[in-house]
């Protein structure tokens, strides 16, 4: 576990300003890439000039790879990963909560892994214990599933919606699972598609104001972030883990977001089943009470650092507790049974998936076309 920063305010800092550069305003993008290139730091004013030239479409694609690059090689140091997020989730819109949720709108962030099906119960579980959840999330990357992709098993689910949809579910349900809109940190779009293939996808300063820029713009009081390593997760070691873990939770806190990090092993697949259908089946066993115990454990261990970073348990422990009752008495399922429904699954279907058989769930679900069995040569 990382630190807990209790330093950071429970909202955003409404007094952040960027420093400047000067009367003269930044310069031209060119001078800027050769700045970074040569080592130096780049001001706030010229870092939102950046942004700025990669929203509106000014700044050319070879100089936003040539930039992108100059980072990789040369880095940033924590103000400069700060401003950077902050430029980047002030690029499209912001969400906007009632001031009567004020604390309680939270989100956890996973850097992925093999059968990772935690959000599906998490959230919901959240929301049962009264936060307010705007989980967004991604596909699939690499090896790794997402959370949207698994959704998509079911019936119906709509993954899209808007942030005015977005807002009417938390007012109802509690949480959401949705996909990223358009109008949403548009600079992350571009910059994280050159990215891809501009070989600077692992800079650690670019990992952390992709990630953070977003939960900035979804305007959280507190974040949680499930940071793995180990033979199937991005990050191999334990150490490389803690170093991207410290920056978001550094930079998290500064943005005003009360940020944690646990970093969890990634050696094997979590819980038993791979594979999106799969994965909302034992997805629905945790959610009321059951499922695997690693799964159980991680939802858990998230969810009650979350209640105890936005003051609704007394400690961690307390919050694992809490959440675990949530799992066990119903409410977590019903919550998802109710979030189903708001995101266009019928209630029928709905309803079937939450207090079916594991057959009927199977049915509803669908099955794969081929399956084929492997089974352990030995014991
Ligand atoms: N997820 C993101 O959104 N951005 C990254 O850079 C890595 C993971």
């Amino acid at each position: 576990l990382v630190p807990l920063p209790h330093r950071g305010a429970s909202c955003p800092k409404p007094g952040w300003q960027p420093s400047g550069t000067g009367m003269d305003g930044p310069s031209p993008l060119p001078s800027l890439i050769r700045k970074k290139r040569d080592g130096e730091r780049l001001e706030d004013a010229e870092i939102q000039s950046f942004v700025r030239g990669v929203t509106e479409g000014t700044a050319q694609q070879g100089q936003i790879g040539a930039m992108l690059m100059a980072i990789r090689l040369r880095g940033m140091d924590a103000a400069e990963t700060l401003a950077l997020t902050h430029a980047m989730a002030s690029s499209g819109r912001t969400l906007a909560w009632p001031p009567a949720w004020h604390g309680q709108v939270v989100d956890k962030h996973s850097t992925g892994g093999v059968g990772d099906k935690v959000s599906l119960a998490l959230a919901p579980a959240l929301a049962a214990c009264g936060c307010k959840v705007p989980m967004i999330s991604g596909r699939g990357l690499g090896h790794t599933g997402g959370t949207l992709d698994k959704l998509e098993a079911i019936p119906g689910f709509r993954v899209s919606q808007s942030p005015e949809q977005m807002r009417h579910i938390l007012e109802r349900v509690g949480c959401c699972i949705v996909g990223q809109s358009a109008e949403l940190v548009p600079a992350d779009r571009v910059l994280y598609g050159l990215r891809d293939v501009t070989a600077t996808v692992d800079s650690l300063p670019l990992i952390t104001a992709s990630i953070l820029s977003k939960k900035a713009a979804e305007r959280l009081s507190a974040l949680v972030l499930d940071v793995k390593f180990g033979g199937a997760a991005l990050y191999p070691t334990q150490e490389s883990a803690r170093e991207v873990a410290q920056s978001l939770v550094e930079v998290g806190t500064q943005l005003g977001i009360r940020t944690a990090a646990l970093l969890t092993r990634m050696e094997q697949p979590l819980g038993r089943a791979v594979g999106n259908a799969l994965e909302v089946l034992e997805a629905l066993e945790c959610l009321e009470g059951g499922g695997p115990p690693d799964l159980r454990h991680l939802v858990t261990a998230l969810g009650g650092v979350l209640l105890w970073q936005c003051g609704m348990a007394a400690g961690a422990e307390q919050g694992r507790e809490r959440l675990a009752r949530a799992l066990d008495d119903g409410s977590a399922l019903a919550t998802f049974e109710a979030m189903l429904g708001a995101q266009g699954v019928t209630p029928d279907t709905a309803r079937g998936l939450c207090a079916g058989t594991p057959a009927q769930r199977r049915q509803l679900l669908g099955e794969a076309k081929v399956c084929e069995e492997l089974p352990a040569p030995q014991e």
